[in-house]
Formats: C-alpha cells, sequence, structure tokens
C-alpha cells in the first residue's frame, strides 16, 4: 500500500513550499501531500521584521494563499492540521485521530520562539513574532501604542528596533550582553550600529534582564521590571530572545535528536525514509536558522526525494541584518575556529572586522556602514560553512 502513498511533508513555511518548488521542476507526477498547523499562505519570514515602516499587514504580506499553492504545483495542502504522531514502522502520520501514509516523510516544522522567563500580571501584553499569525496579532496589538519595549537584542530584536523606530514608535530594548547583536558581531561593530540605532532614538539596557511585566497604573499599559533595578514602562513588549527547532514530534517518534533533528547530508534522519530540512534540522552538526542554507537543502532534497542521493552542500553563508538605518553583512567565524578579530577600519561611515585563524586565515568577517560594499571580496576569501 505504502506504494501509492504520497510524500508527506509537515510544515507550510519556506522550507517546505521552497522544496515542492524544486521537487516539481524534476517531477509532476508523485503525490505531495503537505500537512500544516497553520493557514498555508505562502509569505517571506525575513519580512517579518521590516513590516511596519513599510505599512504591511498581515494579509500584505502573504502572497498566496494554500489553495494558489496547492494549485500551482499540484499538490494537497491540508490547512490546520496538526500531526501528532509519526509511526516510523508503519510509514504513517497522525492527526485528528487520522492515519495518513506515506512513501517518504519530510519533517518541515520550523522552530518554536523561546519564551523569556517572566513574572507579572501583564504578560498578555508581551508578544512574539515568529510567523504571520503572530504578525497579525501584534500588528492589531500596536495600534494606539506609543511605546515599545523589546527584550533581547540580536537578530530580530535589532532588526524590529530599527524597523519600529522608524515607523514613529519609541523603543527600548534590553538585552543580558553589552552589546547589540552579540553573537554575530565584534564590540567595535555592534558599537557602530548600536550609535546609529541610538541617534534615531533607541533606547538601550545592557547587562540586564527583564524579569517582571506588571500591569501598570501610569500612562502606559504595562511597568517592567529589571534585574538592575531599573523600571521602564511600556504598551507593549516584544520578547525576541531566540528560537528553537522543534524536536518533540521527531523525538516522540524514536528519531534522534540533539539541538535540531539529526540529519546527514543527504538530510536523512535516522529513521528509514524520513528526512529533515530547516530551522528544525541539525544538518551534519549545524543547525542555522537563514533561509540560504534551506535553499540549499530543498534543492538537494529534491534530487535525492526523485531517486539520485545528494548530499547538501552549504558555501559561504554571509548573513546581511535588515538594520536599515546601518546596514551589517556578518559572517561570524564557525563555533569551534579559534582565532581573533582585527578591525581594520572604522570611521564614521562604517567598520571592517575580519577573523582570522591561528594560521592567519580568514574565518569570518563583519561589515557595517558603507564598509558592506566589501562583502564580495571578502565572501570570496571565507571558507564555506560545508564544502
Ligand atoms: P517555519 O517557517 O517556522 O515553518 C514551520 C511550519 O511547520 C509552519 O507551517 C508550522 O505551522 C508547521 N508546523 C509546526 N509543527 C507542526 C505540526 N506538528 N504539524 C503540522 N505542521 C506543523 N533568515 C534569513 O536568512 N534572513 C533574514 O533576513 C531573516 N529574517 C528573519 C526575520 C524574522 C522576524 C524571523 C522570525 C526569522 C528570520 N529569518 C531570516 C529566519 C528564516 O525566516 C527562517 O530560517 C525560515 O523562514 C524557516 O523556515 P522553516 O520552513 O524551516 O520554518
Amino acid at each position: 500500500a505504502t506504494g501509492a502513498a504520497p510524500i508527506v511533508i509537515i510544515g507550510s513555511g519556506l522550507a517546505g513550499y521552497t522544496l515542492v518548488k524544486e521537487l516539481r521542476k524534476l517531477d509532476q507526477q508523485t503525490p505531495v501531500v503537505i500537512l500544516t498547523a497553520d493557514d498555508g499562505r505562502f509569505y517571506s519570514k525575513p519580512l517579518l521584521s521590516t513590516g511596519f515602516h513599510k505599512q504591511k499587514t498581515a494579509d500584505d504580506l502573504a502572497t498566496a494563499t494554500a489553495v494558489e499553492m496547492a494549485n500551482e504545483y499540484q499538490i494537497e495542502v491540508r490547512t490546520m492540521s496538526e500531526v501528532t504522531a509519526i509511526d516510523t514502522a508503519g510509514q504513517c502520520v497522525e492527526l485528528d485521530s487520522q492515519k495518513l501514509p506515506y512513501s517518504k516523510l519530510v519533517l518541515a516544522n520550523g522552530a518554536a520562539c523561546i519564551d523569556a522567563p517572566l513574572t507579572g500580571n501583564g504578560l498578555e501584553h508581551v508578544h512574539s513574532v515568529n510567523d504571520l499569525t503572530d504578525y497579525a496579532r501584534f500588528h492589531t496589538a500596536m495600534k494606539g501604542v506609543q511605546k515599545v519595549l523589546i527584550i533581547g537584542a540580536g537578530l530580530i530584536g535589532s532588526e524590529y528596533a530599527n524597523d519600529l523606530v522608524q515607523s514613529g514608535y519609541k523603543v527600548d530594548v534590553v538585552d543580558p550582553m553589552p552589546n547589540v547583536l552579540s553573537s554575530l558581531l565584534p564590540a567595535t561593530a555592534a558599537n557602530s550600529v548600536q550609535a546609529a540605532l541610538e541617534e534615531a532614538g533607541v533606547t538601550f539596557h545592557f547587562k540586564t534582564v527583564v524579569n517582571t511585566v506588571k500591569r501598570s497604573k501610569g500612562s502606559h499599559a504595562v511597568v517592567a521590571q529589571l534585574d538592575n533595578g531599573d523600571a521602564i514602562e511600556a504598551d507593549i513588549v516584544l520578547s525576541a530572545i531566540g528560537v528553537r527547532p522543534r524536536t518533540d514530534l521527531a523525538a516522540a517518534a524514536g528519531l534522534q535528536t540533539n539541538r535540531g533533528i539529526l540529519v546527514d547530508r543527504n538530510l536523512k534522519t535516522s529513521a528509514d525514509n524520513v528526512y529533515a530540512l530547516g530551522d528544525c534540522a541539525e544538518v551534519d552538526g549545524h543547525v542555522l536558522f537563514y533561509v540560504a542554507p534551506l535553499m540549499a537543502s530543498a534543492r538537494a532534497l529534491a534530487r535525492t526525494l526523485t531517486g539520485e542521493t545528494t548530499a547538501v552542500k552549504y558555501g559561504t553563508l554571509p548573513i546581511t541584518i535588515k538594520t536599515t538605518l546601518y546596514p551589517v553583512v556578518t559572517n561570524p567565524p564557525p563555533r569551534d575556529c579559534e582565532g581573533e578579530w582585527t578591525i581594520e577600519q572604522t570611521t564614521v561611515h562604517g567598520v571592517r572586522a575580519v577573523f582570522r585563524d591561528t594560521d592567519g586565515k580568514v574565518g569570518g568577517f563583519a561589515l557595517t556602514g558603507q564598509c558592506v560594499t566589501e562583502r564580495e571580496a571578502l565572501v570570496q576569501e571565507t571558507p564555506p560553512v560545508m564544502a
């Protein structure tokens, strides 16, 4: 019976839909079913953190409905269909007490926001934005808001600070580290971005965390209490402290997981006929929450699923941070790379920093301001993430 069973993909994010697009370039016949917990609309997730300044609603950001996607690629898309279990021996998935057999199964179920450990009676004013539904809710809640508190000065927190301050909101940002973008940039480069955001009106509170969000009797909805003793009033709180791969479904089915769902270079999990890609996957030791690696994975996996086993390669992966007030391109060195940063240029116009390993080879780089034009030259010198 499994011979006639479809390829089943769990998740309708960029990973799931890009895989479908790549599959259909190679094979227009094999039945494909996407099962998704959301409404299945297609959207580009990176646009969620640049939407306010461009005055985009969630509906504006959705470029196709689930039905339109199903028609375009000749697939079935089952929306609001959360998969609750996987039976790898029986080759089927469970949803709504139904069972659906698969010939091949692909996990593209993404990553979930990490909840900040907050207490207090104002938590209904704390949001996080990781998909279109969250964005719609946040967008509605922002009506009438003047003051926003952002928890986290990483990629998403910094992009939101950039977007919201330009949209006329008063923005405070709290982060336990001493700099913005501390895991992505050396301090000198981070300081240049921070200065530009401060000049635009953002207020930073570093080396401390928010512990309580309480309803306020003052002119704003809540008051946040920080570990350093300060208090910040705000009308809404956006928590952006990071995401974690969704591994529970895979782990419950007996698949090997670590930080993400473990897959080899062929994107195969520890179970036969089960694959994973995107934010949920740990590919040969790499957990990368970016679009470029999931695109490379989708191209390779489409070949593998159509009979030509193909290992994925990640090239050099420079990250563009969408702090439009002060552009940033960074390629942090691999986690285990020993070496040091050299600040090669630092002017009011930007910073150029290069990371060299102990042999003097380029291991990564960071460019801010006008220095981002040097991106291509440095990409040439930086080794690929996965050759
Ligand atoms: P997701 O988009 O999370 O999709 C997961 C899917 O799985 C969803 O459809 C969900 O409903 C479904 N699902 C989950 N569990 C189940 C279940 N049990 N049953 C059925 N369905 C399920 N990357 C960049 O490269 N550049 C950027 O500039 C950039 N900016 C970003 C800005 C923001 C605000 C955010 C949040 C991320 C950004 N990223 C950026 C990261 C990038 O967007 C993600 O890496 C990528 O979109 C992940 O896609 P995905 O399909 O793996 O996961």
